[in-house]
């Protein structure tokens, strides 16, 4: 609505020309300033900055902080500022438009100490986008034709207003528009194949190992706090809403690719975590039972958990059958039941009680004939109750196969 519409040719010179080429280290740390009144009203949801921290994180840029802030020079100035303090790139999103409200540029450039100028290429640029279209050019556009110095346009092929690429005391400002739309082509096409040239992230690995039947204090006491306060590989542990998590990462050093730090670190927490860990990164309960079931036949049946048992396993192949029963008087019984009408060579059958705030779970287990009832608790009722009750005897499925 306000103004000429996406798609036009930039000039030439935007967006093609290289950083200038100076020895620098790699990008190692980055934070992301999304602006925006929007974001901070809760109209806007910032997807910019996690989305954008997900690739540099896979690249292997440690992205230190993020922060959303309104549109206020004074703030983004000074955020701009601390940030170029504390890491190697600032990524801003939002607050290039034309209007008044849209201060990232003034915000960049007093932080870098520099007056913008209206760049005269760029100028004629957006004049002409205007022309194209008939439309009268506002004074107020004259904005998205600013430069300072340090900065370099980049080119937005999806609307008018220019990102900027600015080289500061080695420190790098890459500021985007805000909406999604505009921003990925420019991140994508523009920045960053630029960043890999200027040198991205440090050699770094992760892996993460999901755990059950262990709490996350537990698993703090598990692991130990030697472990734990290492700061190279490091290891934290993340409670998730079925799972605990313990994620352990490395930055290389002369000696070491950080792969190998990071599988000496898994080998040395291997003895300590080893009866919990049931995947590994993106391995969920059907990699971790595949194995273990081979080529047996497995049949499933559930009360009072909501479908979730056969939610989590039912795609598996070998799965015979998976039943939701409105009742059953109890959970051993029922798994041998199904078990035989199935001709499946293991059953699992839970029946979820709310019992207080929590659940009550009652799992039968059928094991080639060997029958077994085990009753848990899942914490919390209602679906997240109920999911964890499946979850729960999914695990004890898994501990006995595994035994
Ligand atoms: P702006 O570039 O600030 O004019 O933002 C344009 C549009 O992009 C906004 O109306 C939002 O819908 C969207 N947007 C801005 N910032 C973000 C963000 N951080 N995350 C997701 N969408 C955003
Ligand atoms: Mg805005």
């Amino acid at each position: 609505p306000n103004g000429p519409p996406a798609g036009q040719v930039p000039p030439a010179r935007l967006g093609t020309q290289m950083p200038n080429e100076r020895p620098s280290s790699p990008i190692a740390t980055a934070e992301m300033l999304a602006v925006g009144a929007e974001l901070l009203a809760g109209e806007t949801r910032d997807t910019n900055s996690g989305d954008i921290a997900g690739e540099l994180t896979q690249l292997g840029v440690e992205v230190a902080r993020m922060s959303q802030l309104p549109d206020d020079l004074e703030v983004v100035t000074e955020a701009v500022r601390d940030a170029l303090g504390r890491v190697d790139l600032v990524v801003t999103t939002g607050g290039l438009g034309p209007t008044p409200d849209d201060l990232t540029r003034e915000s960049i450039a007093a932080a870098v100490g520099q007056t913008p100028t209206v760049d005269p290429e760029l100028e004629a640029w957006l004049r002409d986008l205007w022309a194209a279209r008939g439309l009268p050019f506002s004074h107020a556009h004259l904005k998205q034709a600013w430069l300072i110095p340090s900065a370099e346009a980049m080119a937005n092929p999806n609307g008018t207003a220019p990102g900027w690429w600015v080289e500061h005391e080695d420190k790098l400002v890459v500021a985007l528009p805000g909406s999604p739309r505009e921003l990925w082509p420019m991140w994508r096409n523009l920045v960053l194949p630029r960043l890999r040239t200027r040198g991205l992230g440090l050699d770094r690995a992760v892996r993460t190992l999901h755990l059950v039947g262990i709490g996350e204090s537990a698993l703090v006491d598990v692991v130990g706090t030697d472990l734990l306060e290492a700061e190279n590989p490091r290891m934290a542990t993340y409670a998730r809403a079925d799972f605990v998590d313990v994620r352990v990462s490395a930055v290389a050093t002369p000696e070491q690719t950080a792969q190998e730090i990071v599988a000496q670190a898994v080998a040395d927490l291997s003895p300590r975590v080893d009866p919990y860990v049931f995947a590994i990164d993106d391995e969920d309960w059907l990699d971790a039972l595949g194995p273990l079931v081979g080529d047996r036949r497995l049949a499933l049946a559930e009360v009072g958990t909501g479908g979730y048992l056969g939610l989590l396993l039912g795609q598996a192949p070998f799965v015979a059958l998976s039943e939701v029963r409105p009742a059953a008087p109890d959970a051993v019984a029922l798994a041998a039941a199904v078990r035989q009408r199935a001709a499946a060579d293991i059953a699992l059958a839970v029946i979820g009680h709310e019992r207080g705030d929590d659940m009550q779970v009652e799992i039968g287990l059928d094991i080639e004939g060997r029958t077994e009832t085990v009753t848990r608790t899942a914490f919390r009722g209602g679906d997240t109750g109920r999911r964890r009750s499946a979850n729960t005897a999914i695990a004890e499925l898994w501990r006995r196969l595994r035994a």
